[in-house]
């Protein structure tokens, strides 16, 4: 393995100019002190992705790089959001090195897990996932809604790292396969696993942001975890076929149950019919829009075109 991999840290940033000169610090220390360790390659970069920023975000990119050529810039024709910005960056950058970081420009998260993702790629991972394995600088209500929705999304059938967001270490090998998702709904976390090859954990705490406000106020935040959810499973279609058999079931105790009713002239007349129908249409209802919702479920996982597989490796002779 070679042990002096190009690593170019990716940043997506989106009014950000308040944080930007702080990272760009911290970051340009964190290359340097890496590649002094020869753990990595001295030709390591950092890459700025301005997502259509309305500040001077992007002046102070164009400087940066003027300074110093560490510093890379991306800008893109518009503000696409987080994930569409990081895949921008990613993709831009896949050719040029071994390895991507992806992080925040606030730096939450912790930059001195970037060593211990170097060594588990040595180690043979392609994939190193950053885990938050502390919440403290989390209110209260983004720690229990974000737990909770790990949980849910597990629960759904969706495979997700959890307590992981988007700091993580990606090999050229793995960005090649991320390259063959061809999704417009981006999110990322629930992708990612999807690529295979041998992944990797590291732990850290997560900070609070250094300057500047969260651009995932609480309305972006649903809609991102919505897209999540829609995005990656299609089981609560098969929960609402499961409810509309289930009630169908319900609906044939009933008529027995009513049946026994009017037989015992326990009841006035039309009850029966009322109670079974009542039962039996709603569920017969609920049982088709489920099936029909399985073939729509069937279309959309198929419009992703998604790889079907990915080569890790082909032992062959050269001829
Ligand atoms: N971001 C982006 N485009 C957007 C919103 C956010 O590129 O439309 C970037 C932002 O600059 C930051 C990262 O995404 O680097 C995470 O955003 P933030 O820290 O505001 O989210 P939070 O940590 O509050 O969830
Ligand atoms: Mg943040």
């Amino acid at each position: 393995m070679n042990q002096n991999a190009v690593l170019y840290l990716v940043v997506p940033c989106y009014n950000e100019e308040e944080v930007l000169p702080e990272t760009a610090k911290q970051l340009k220390q964190k290359i340097n002190t890496l590649s002094e360790q020869q753990k990595i390659s001295p030709k390591s970069r950092i890459v700025f992705v301005n997502d259509g920023s309305k500040d001077k975000t992007w002046q102070l990119i164009q400087q940066y790089h003027q300074e110093d050529e560490i510093f890379q810039g991306v800008n893109l024709s518009r503000n696409k959001g987080h994930q569409n910005a990081l895949l921008a960056g990613l993709m831009t950058v896949k050719d040029c090195c071994d390895i991507t970081v992806s992080l925040d420009a606030d730096l939450q998260d912790d930059i001195d897990a970037i060593d211990g993702m170097v060594e588990k790629y040595y180690n043979g991972c392609e994939i190193v996932y950053g885990v938050r394995n502390s919440r403290e600088t989390d209110t209260f209500f983004k720690k229990t809604t974000a737990e909770g929705y790990y949980k849910i999304m597990k629960l759904l059938g969706a495979d997700i790292v959890f307590n992981h967001a988007d700091y993580r270490l990606m090999s050229r090998k793995a960005l090649e396969g991320l390259e063959q998702f061809e999704e417009s709904n981006l999110f990322l976390r629930g992708i990612v696993p999807m690529i295979g090859y041998q992944t990797g954990e590291v732990y850290y705490a997560r900070k609070e942001r250094m300057a500047g406000e969260s651009k995932y106020p609480l309305k972006k935040m649903l809609a991102f975890a919505w897209e999540g959810l829609t995005s990656l499973t299609v089981r609560p279609i098969k929960m609402i076929t499961a409810c509309g058999a289930l009630i169908f079931i319900v609906s044939i105790i009933m008529l027995i149950y009513s049946l026994i009713r009017h037989l015992t002239g326990a009841t006035i007349t039309g009850w029966t019919s009322m109670m079974f129908s009542i039962w039996a249409i709603g569920g017969l209802q609920l049982l088709s829009i489920g099936i029909i919702g399985e073939y729509i479920g069937k279309v959309y996982l198929e419009s992703k075109h998604r790889p079907k597989y990915i080569v890790q490796e082909y032992l062959h002779d050269e001829n």
